[in-house]
C-alpha cells in the first residue's frame, strides 16, 4: 500500500485523502478530497469500522457501479483512513493472470498480504555487539528460566551466548529482578544480582526494564520494538528458494503449502504468548469480473479462513459472462460468491458534483480555470465522461500556457478537445474508416456486447 501511495501521488486519486465523514460516519458534503456519493461512502466508512474493531474475518463487499463513478476512489480513501499500520492491498484482477505462478497463487499471496502480524521485538542491539538478558520478573523466588535475544546475523555468536546462558541458568538460582551480565570479551558470566536491581540507576529504568551490556560497561535503557509485517512478507522471508531479497524484487515466485502451515502455526504460537497480534487488513480486487471460475471458486473457500482480511470488490459490469464459463451473471460473478457479498452501488454523479471534482483536480494539478472554462469543463464532463474531462485539465493547462496564461480560457479547452478524443468519438471515427484498420472484428452478437450499465 505504501508503494501504491507513492505512485498515486501524482495519479488519478492523489486528490482523495480520506472518506470524508463525521464522527457518526455521515458523509460531509465536499471534504478529504470526496464529494457525492454518499450513500456508498457511508457503507465505506461502517466497513471500516468493522476492519477497525478487527474482528471481522471472511467479509467480502461489492462496489457496483457505472465507470467513472469512484469506486477506486472510495478504495482509496478507505486506505487513507486506516492508515499505515494497517495492510491494505490493491490488485487488478487482470494481475492475477500475468504473473509466473498460478491464480491460486496470486490470490493466496494477495490474501497474506492484507493479513499483518504486529510484533513486539523486546531490544535493539547493535549487530554482533551488544548482548541482552532478560529475567522473567513475573516470577518469583527461583526460577531457571531466561531469555537471551541477540540481534546479530552470526550464527556462532548466537549459540555461543545462548548455551552459556542456559550453563549460568542451571548452576545457580537466578532470580526474578536479576540481572546477568555475559562480559564479551572474556565470555565470563556473572550475575548483578539484587542490590543492583534496588540501586539507583535500577530505578530509573522502570520495573519492567531489562537490560543492556554493552562492552564498554554501559547500561542502556531498553527500547520495545514494533514490526509490522504482513504474512506475506514471513512467508518470503523464510523461504529458502527465494530469500528475502526477492521481496525488493518483486517477483517471489511460488511458496510451499507447508511453509505457510508452519508459518501460521508459529504465528499462532507467538498469539498466545503474546508476543505478537494479527491486524486483519484489506485486499481491493479491482475490476473483479476479469477473475475466472476457479479464482472464484477459491475465493469462496479462502475467505472462509480464520486468517482472512476484509476482501473488496469492485465492478462496472452488468449482466457479463463468468469468465471460464458460458453463463451469464450480474457483474460477471457467480451466484454463490454473490451471495455472500454486502454489496454497495455506486450511482452517476449530479452536474454539481462534477463541478466539485473538476474543481478538486484543478487544486490537485495547480491548474487555474477561468469561470467559463470551468463552466465548458463540466458540461463536456457530462457529455463525455467524468474521466476525460479530468484528463483534459493538464492538457488544457499546455495550451494556455503556450500563449504565455496561466490561466485556462474556453478556448485552450477547444484545442485540446480538438486533440484528443474521447470514447465516443474514438468509436464514430472508427466507423468512418470503413475497415482501413487492420484486423476489425466481424459483426459482435448482441449478447457479446459488453455490459457496463
Ligand atoms: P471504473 O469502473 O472505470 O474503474 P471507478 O468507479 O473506479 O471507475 P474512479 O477511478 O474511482 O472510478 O473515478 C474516476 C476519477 O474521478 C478518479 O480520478 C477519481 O479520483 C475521481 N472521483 C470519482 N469519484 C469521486 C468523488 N466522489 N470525489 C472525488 N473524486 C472522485
Amino acid at each position: 500500500m505504501r508503494d501504491i501511495t507513492k505512485m498515486e501521488r501524482i495519479g488519478a486519486h492523489s486528490h482523495i485523502h480520506g472518506l470524508g465523514l463525521d464522527e457518526r460516519l455521515e458523509p460531509r458534503a465536499n471534504s478529504q478530497g470526496m464529494v457525492g456519493q454518499g450513500t456508498a461512502r457511508k457503507a465505506a466508512g461502517m466497513i471500516l469500522k468493522m476492519v477497525q474493531e478487527g474482528r471481522i474475518a471472511g467479509r467480502a463487499i461489492l462496489f457496483a457501479g457505472p465507470p467513472s463513478t469512484g469506486k477506486t476512489a472510495i478504495a482509496m480513501g478507505m486506505a487513507q483512513t486506516l492508515g499505515p499500520d494497517v495492510p491494505f492491498t490493491m490488485i487488478a484482477a487482470s494481475e492475477v493472470f500475468s504473473l509466473s505462478m498460478s491464480k491460486t497463487e496470486a490470490l493466496t499471496q494477495a490474501f497474506r498480504r492484507s493479513i499483518g502480524v504486529r510484533i513486539k521485538e523486546e531490544t535493539e542491539i547493535i549487530e554482533g555487539e551488544v548482548v541482552e538478558i532478560q529475567i522473567d520478573r513475573s516470577l518469583t523466588g527461583a526460577t531457571k528460566t531466561g531469555k537471551l535475544t541477540v540481534k546479530t546475523t552470526d550464527m556462532e555468536t548466537i549459540y555461543d551466548l545462548g548455551s552459556k546462558m542456559i550453563d549460568a541458568l542451571s548452576k545457580e538460582k537466578v532470580l526474578a529482578g536479576d540481572v546477568i551480565v555475559i562480559d564479551k570479551t572474556s565470555g565470563k558470566i556473572s550475575k548483578l544480582g539484587r542490590s543492583f536491581a534496588r540501586s539507583r540507576d535500577y530505578d530509573a529504568m522502570g520495573a519492567d526494564t531489562k537490560f543492556v551490556q554493552c562492552p564498554e560497561g554501559e547500561i542502556q535503557k531498553r527500547k520495545e520494538v514494533v514490526h509490522t509485517v504482513s504474512l506475506h512478507e514471513i512467508d518470503v522471508i523464510n523461504s529458502r528458494t527465494q530469500g528475502f531479497l526477492a521481496l525488493f524484487a518483486g517477483d517471489t515466485g511460488e511458496i510451499k503449502p507447508e511453509l505457510r502451515n508452519q508459518i501460521d502455526t508459529k504465528v499462532a504460537e507467538w498469539r498466545e504468548e503474546g508476543k505478537a497480534e494479527i491486524i486483519p487488513g484489506v485486499l481491493f480486487i479491482d475490476e473483479v469480473h476479469m477473475l475466472d471460475i476457479e479464482c472464484f471458486s477459491f475465493l469462496n473457500r479462502a475467505l472462509e479462513n480464520e486468517l482472512a482480511p476484509l476482501v473488496i470488490m469492485a465492478s462496472n459490469r452488468g449482466m457479463a459472462r463468468i469468465r471460464g464459463t458460458k453463463f451469464r451473471s450480474p457483474h460477471g460473478l457467480p451466484v454463490d460468491l454473490l451471495d455472500r457479498m454486502l454489496i454497495v452501488s455506486t450511482k452517476p454523479y449530479i452536474d454539481e458534483d462534477v463541478e466539485q471534482i473538476i474543481q478538486i483536480r484543478c487544486q490537485e494539478e495547480d491548474v487555474t480555470l477561468s469561470p467559463d472554462a470551468a463552466k465548458v469543463l463540466t458540461s463536456l464532463a457530462l457529455e463525455t465522461t467524468l474521466r476525460y474531462a479530468l484528463n483534459l485539465i493538464s492538457c488544457a493547462q499546455i495550451v494556455a500556457r503556450k500563449r504565455k496564461s496561466e490561466q485556462v480560457e474556453p478556448d485552450d479547452l477547444k484545442r485540446a478537445y480538438s486533440y484528443f478524443m474521447d470514447e465516443k468519438r474514438s468509436v464514430q471515427w472508427i466507423k468512418e474508416q470503413q475497415g482501413a484498420l487492420v484486423f476489425e472484428e466481424a459483426e459482435v452478437a448482441q449478447n457479446d456486447v459488453m455490459d457496463t450499465t
